[in-house]
């Protein structure tokens, strides 16, 4: 590439911090370019490509430089401008993506540019720091179109801040037990327990209960979750063996969830087979559940970790079927003990009849391909009676239950043991009744 004729990050800092100084009271922007995978155009078509298209910026960014009150690049894909802010449109670069877009002639790819914006609140703040605000707006963007824009709000900034502390408080809550396994029942059609989901829980140290929405996302995505996978799949594996001698409860499983990312960190096979030893339990009792999103970047590794957990005796379940675009494509190729339908069938539908259909022809068809149903998310005596009628086998919800810590499971289950041992009539009908007595 020729020499820039961008200012350097310093120097625009620099010319930055002179011009706010001078202007206190006018309202300026502080805007972040930045071109969409980046890595990825270069590797797919080559640097001198890559360069062209940052020539093509860089030279319509200098072209219109007296729209701006200073420009520089920050990085090698990223350019930053300070703006008048009644100036500013972002209408002003929407023939940017299209002009870079020409230099690539060879496929119909497009190149994205995006715009993070900061809004100069307080314009002694460090040059640096709104820079990173404008790079957060960046990272907020979600919207995949040629051009898109996304403006810095302090709710950016406390999401931030939340998922540093959940990530820097991890390692310390995981040594001090803090997380807790939650279980929550699978019924058979008769109404029966049969096994259990395990789902985390973090018990704060206020007494406040973090559910996984609040924290399984933030792990995932700064690659922590595998060691809470490990914790929670020996917490299951040490509850079936103390339920091994126990006459109540020697045939229940534990269905636990395994991450997509799992795989890069754990021999997820021989760490399984090492806790069943470990804890002189049969195979048989420890279910996995795998997302059907984890076969969409991996799915040789999956087909082969899956034959070989099926092959040691361990069940797979497909947890979330039906929630991606790659439900069907999948089960051509993996031996899956067990289907288990995403709770967006039953729950998000505006054409009930549509879905139910839906619904009815995938327990068809996983029966063909030699699998069980479990549908998560039952929250009615409807849903539950209408998957039985359709030959769903088990059944996840609130209908049945919430997830409980696994001491209180085990009430739970005396509860529903009580009900098969008492006699009719005497009791209001159950929910277990209920179900046996449908269809
Ligand atoms: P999932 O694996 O799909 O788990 C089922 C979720 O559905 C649970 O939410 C459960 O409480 C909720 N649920 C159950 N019945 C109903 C119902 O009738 N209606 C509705 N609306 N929801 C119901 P939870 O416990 O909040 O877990 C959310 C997700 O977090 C789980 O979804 C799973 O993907 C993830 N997760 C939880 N624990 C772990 C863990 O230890 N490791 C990993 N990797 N992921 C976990
Ligand atoms: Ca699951
Ligand atoms: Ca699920």
């Amino acid at each position: 590439m020729t020499e820039s004729k961008m200012n350097s990050m310093i120097n625009f800092a620099k010319i930055a911090r002179h011009i706010l100084d001078k202007n206190p009271d006018k309202r300026y922007l502080l805007v972040r370019s930045n071109i969409r995978d980046f890595k990825l155009v270069n590797q797919m078509f080559g640097f001198q490509k890559g360069n062209e298209i940052l020539t093509c910026i860089e030279d319509f960014l200098y072209d219109h430089r007296n729209s701006y009150a200073a420009y520089g690049q920050i990085a090698v894909d990223q350019f930053v401008l300070l703006v008048d802010k009644d100036k500013f449109s972002t209408t002003d670069f929407s023939c940017l993506p299209k002009i870079c877009s020409e230099i690539i002639t060879t496929t119909n790819f497009r190149v994205h540019i995006q715009l993070g914006i900061y809004e100069i609140v307080d314009p002694h703040m460090e040059v640096y720091s709104m820079c990173d605000r404008a790079k957060l707006a960046l990272k907020s963007i979600k919207i995949d179109e040629p051009l898109s824009a996304a403006w810095y709000n302090e709710s950016i900034m406390e999401s931030r801040i939340y998922n540093k502390k959940i990530i820097s408080e991890f390692e310390s809550a995981l040594e001090n037990e803090a997380f807790v396994m939650y279980l929550q029942p699978q019924a058979n059609t008769k109404g029966e327990i049969m096994s259990a989901e395990a789902l985390a829980r973090w018990n704060l140290e206020d007494g406040t209960i973090l559910s996984p929405s609040q924290f399984i996302k933030i792990l995932e995505e700064s690659e922590l979750i595998w060691k809470l996978d490990l914790y929670m799949w020996e917490n299951a594996a040490k509850l079936l063996s103390q339920w091994k001698n126990d006459p109540e409860k020697k045939n229940l499983s534990i269905s636990v969830n395994i991450s997509p990312k799992d795989l890069y960190y754990v021999d997820i096979e021989k760490k399984l087979l090492e806790l069943v030893e470990k804890y002189d339990i049969s195979p048989k009792k420890m279910n996995v559940e795998i997302t059907e999103s984890s076969f969409i970047n991996n799915p040789d590794l999956y087909i082969d970790l899956i034959a070989k957990l099926h092959n040691a005796g361990f069940a797979i379940e497909i947890d979330d079927f039906g929630s991606g675009y790659s439900s069907l494509n999948m089960l051509k190729n993996i031996r899956a003990d067990i289907l288990k339908l995403d709770m967006g069938f039953l729950h998000d539908s505006n054409d009930l009849i549509r879905s139910q259909i839906i619904i009815d022809s995938i327990i068809e068809m996983a029966k063909r391909l030699d699998m069980q149903v479990i549908s998560e998310g039952v929250e009615s005596q409807e849903q539950a009676a209408f998957l039985k009628i359709n030959g769903c086998d088990l059944f996840q919800g609130f209908y049945f239950s919430r997830p409980v810590p696994a001491d209180k499971f085990e009430s739970v289950l005396k509860e529903y043991n009580l009900e098969k041992t008492s006699t009719r009539g005497s009791h209001p009908k159950t929910t277990r009744d209920i179900v046996a007595e449908t269809a």
